[in-house]
């Protein structure tokens, strides 16, 4: 099997469609005629700017997003947003306020309260984090700079399955895991950002969403290139953009609109977390999820086995079977099948087909 892919369920770093990746290949030596690579061109030519131009348009036409938003790559991750956006947007006396529903909100929440402008809108820590906020429990501070969510909790596999109010208080939020995997209704948030390495492209650039005007707006104190308008103002090129990457999520999206959208995006998903969810829910409780069903995210399915050793023996056989990168975060144990927009709904049916085997077997 040397030669074969795997169905691969890892979290990330990324994983990406086939297709995408065959064409990269193809284009990798010589780029739409101009003799060089992608990776060699000036980011500043006609044939990168294309790309640049292209990819930007084609996330905003299938987030159905208009002339208030602009879009700004940044490189550093998401992990570097979490301190990006309270640098840029929060103050003592405009705090950002922070609902904590996992890992990366509570990093988020961190690094705001490193500058002294994070406060607490909600938490579930609590439940081990086993479902998302509701919106009865959402404290949003009063005169808070924002109000920060993460959509899907890649760790723990849960998901909001609504939009916060937020009393006009702006939206923020890290779609890092399940960006571009469902219609939804973009134009409620101020800001989205999103590492794009699970369902849009390679890591190295995060891709950031915003209202024009508060991209407009950032204390001309910061140093320039921790600052949003620097990148506004520039298209994302003051510096050397990371151009490999933004290439590929621009072929990713266009995959993505070929496919017939977040539309069909957001039905596959759906069909494919069902199966899994099923296979969970018709198991006795031999396979136990860890996420609450309200709460239960459509991209990373999280479950646990009735023993470690078992969770173990999983983990293998699944792997004889080219199934891949089952194995849990450690913080929650137990499995987690990430099952972005890439996995081909084969690959589920295999992996929902082996756990009932599986279960019957032990
Ligand atoms: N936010 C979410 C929801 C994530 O899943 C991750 C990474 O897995 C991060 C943030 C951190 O992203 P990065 O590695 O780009 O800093």
């Amino acid at each position: 099997k040397m030669n074969e892919r795997i169905y691969n369920f890892n979290p990330g770093p990324a994983v990406l469609p086939e297709d995408v990746l065959k064409e990269v290949q193809s284009e990798l030596l010589n780029f739409h005629g101009t003799g060089m690579s992608i990776l060699e061109i000036s980011h500043r030519a006609p044939a990168y700017d294309e790309v640049h131009q292209q990819a930007k348009a084609d996330i905003k036409e299938l987030m159905g997003l208009g002339d208030d938003y602009d879009i700004i790559f940044t490189a550093g991750g998401a992990s570097q947003t979490f301190a990006l956006i309270p640098l840029n947007f929060a103050a003592e006396s405009r705090p950002g306020s922070y609902a904590l529903s996992g890992s990366f909100s509570q990093k988020a929440y961190e690094e705001a309260v490193k500058l002294g402008v994070g406060t607490v809108a909600a938490s579930t820590k609590e439940e081990n984090y086993v479902r998302v906020p509701r919106q009865d429990e959402l404290n949003i501070a009063p005169g808070a700079a924002y109000l920060h969510i993460c959509l899907n909790n890649t760790i723990y596999g849960t998901e909001y399955h609504y939009t916060p109010q937020t009393n006009g208080v702006p939206l923020f939020a890290d779609m890092s895991s399940d960006m571009l995997s469902r219609p939804w209704d973009f134009s409620s948030y101020d800001f989205i950002y999103a590492g794009v390495q699970k369902n849009l492209g390679p890591a190295g650039v995060v891709l950031n969403i915003a209202k024009k005007e508060l991209l407009a707006n950032t204390p001309a104190e910061l140093p320039t290139m921790l600052r949003y308008s620097t990148f506004q103002k520039n298209d994302s090129l003051y510096n050397t953009p990371p151009v490999f990457a933004i290439y590929i999520v621009g072929k990713v999206a266009r995959w993505i609109k070929e496919r017939g959208g977040l539309a069909a995006m957001g039905e596959a998903n759906a069909k494919k977390a069902a199966l899994l969810y099923d296979a969970i829910d018709s198991s006795d409780g031999f396979y136990r999820g860890h996420a609450d069903k309200g709460s239960r995210s459509r991209m990373n399915v999280t479950f646990r086995l009735p023993t470690e050793e078992l969770e173990k023996a999983f983990v293998a056989e699944a792997k004889e079977h080219s199934l891949g990168g089952v194995k849990g975060h450690r913080s929650v144990g137990g499995m987690r099948a990430s099952i972005y927009n890439a996995m081909p709904l084969a690959g589920v049916e295999a992996l929902a087909a082996f756990m009932n085997e599986f279960r019957k077997k032990h």
